[in-house]
C-alpha cells in the first residue's frame, strides 16, 4: 500500500506565511506515485492555498469540520463549505476531543459527513496516558474505532484513513512518552483486527493505518518500518520544512 505523510500544521502560521511554506514545500518534494503528501493549514488559508497548490505534490486537509451543512453555527466551518477545497479531513484528533470536548457522536456524524461531501476522513484515536496506565488501551480504541465509522458503508471504508495518535505521546520531548515501535505495532496490529472483524479482511486492509506522536526525521522510518503502518501524522515536525521533507525522504526510501 502507498504510503501517507500528513502534516497536521494545527494554529499556526498566518496566511501570508502558510503560502511562503508551502510554496518553499512545492519547491522540494518530488512527486512519487509510492508517497501522498497531505498538508492540513488552518481553515482561514485553506481557500487560498489552492490557487497555488499543486495538487500532483501534495493535497489539502481540513483539521476539522462542521458536521451540519449550513445553519446557525457561529463560527464553524462544514464539510459542504470545504468540498472542493479539501481532499481530506482531519477528524477526532485528542485536541478536539479533550479540549473541546468534541463527543463520539459529533465524530461520527463528522465522518459521515465527510463522506458525504466527497472529503476523505482521517480519523484520529488513541489512548490518554491514564487509561494506559489502567490498561484500557484496547478498549478505548475499539470504542472509538467502531463509534467513529458506525455509519459508514462498507463500500466507502476505503475512503476512510486511521491514525493511531496516544494522547501521552503527542508533542512531547520526554523520551519516556515517545511511544516504541513496539507499542504502535501492538495498536495499530489491534486497529487491523478490529476493522477486519467489522468490515472483513479485504476491506479492512485497504484502510491506511497511520501513527503520530512526536514523529521526527530521527524516528520517523522506525514507525514507517512496523508491518500494518501506511503513513505519518505529524504535528511540531510538519511546521520545519526540512524536517517535514527529511521524513518525505524517509517515506520513499522505505516505500521503495
Ligand atoms: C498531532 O498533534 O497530531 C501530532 C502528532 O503532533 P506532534 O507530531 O507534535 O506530536
Amino acid at each position: 500500500m502507498k504510503l501517507y505523510i500528513v502534516g497536521n500544521w494545527k494554529m499556526n502560521f498566518s496566511v501570508g506565511e502558510a503560502s511562503v511554506y508551502l510554496h518553499k514545500l512545492q519547491q522540494k518534494i518530488r512527486t512519487s506515485k509510492e508517497v501522498g503528501v497531505i498538508i492540513a493549514p488552518p481553515s482561514i488559508a485553506l481557500q487560498p492555498l489552492t490557487l497555488q497548490l499543486d495538487p500532483k505534490k501534495i493535497k489539502l486537509a481540513s483539521q476539522n469540520g462542521n458536521y451540519h451543512d449550513f445553519g446557525a453555527y457561529t463560527g464553524e466551518v462544514s464539510y459542504t463549505q470545504l468540498r472542493g477545497l479539501v481532499d481530506y479531513a482531519i477528524i477526532g484528533h485528542s485536541e478536539r476531543r479533550y479540549l473541546f470536548c468534541e463527543t463520539d457522536k459529533d465524530i461520527r456524524e463528522s465522518v459521515a459527513a465527510a463522506i458525504r461531501n466527497q472529503i476523505a476522513p482521517i480519523l484520529c484515536l488513541g489512548e490518554t496516558e491514564v487509561e494506559r496506565t489502567f490498561g484500557e488501551t484496547r478498549d478505548v480504541l475499539r470504542d472509538q474505532l467502531v463509534g467513529g465509522l458506525s455509519q459508514v458503508a462498507v463500500e466507502d471504508l476505503p475512503k476512510v484513513m486511521v491514525a493511531y495518535e496516544p494522547v501521552w505521546a503527542i508533542s512531547t520531548t520526554t523520551s519516556a512518552k515517545i511511544a516504541s515501535p513496539d507499542d504502535v505495532s501492538d495498536a495499530v496490529q489491534f486497529l487491523r483486527q478490529t476493522l477486519t472483524d467489522l468490515y472483513g479482511a479485504t476491506i479492512a486492509k485497504k484502510v491506511p493505518l497511520l501513527y503520530g506522536g512526536s514523529v521526527k526525521p530521527a524516528n520517523a522510518g522506525a514507525y514507517l518500518t512496523i508491518p500494518e503502518v501506511n503513513g505519518l501524522l505529524i504535528g511540531g515536525a510538519s511546521l520545519i520544512a526540512e524536517q517535514f521533507l527529511g521524513i518525505i525522504e524517509t517515506a520513499k526510501r522505505v516505500a521503495s
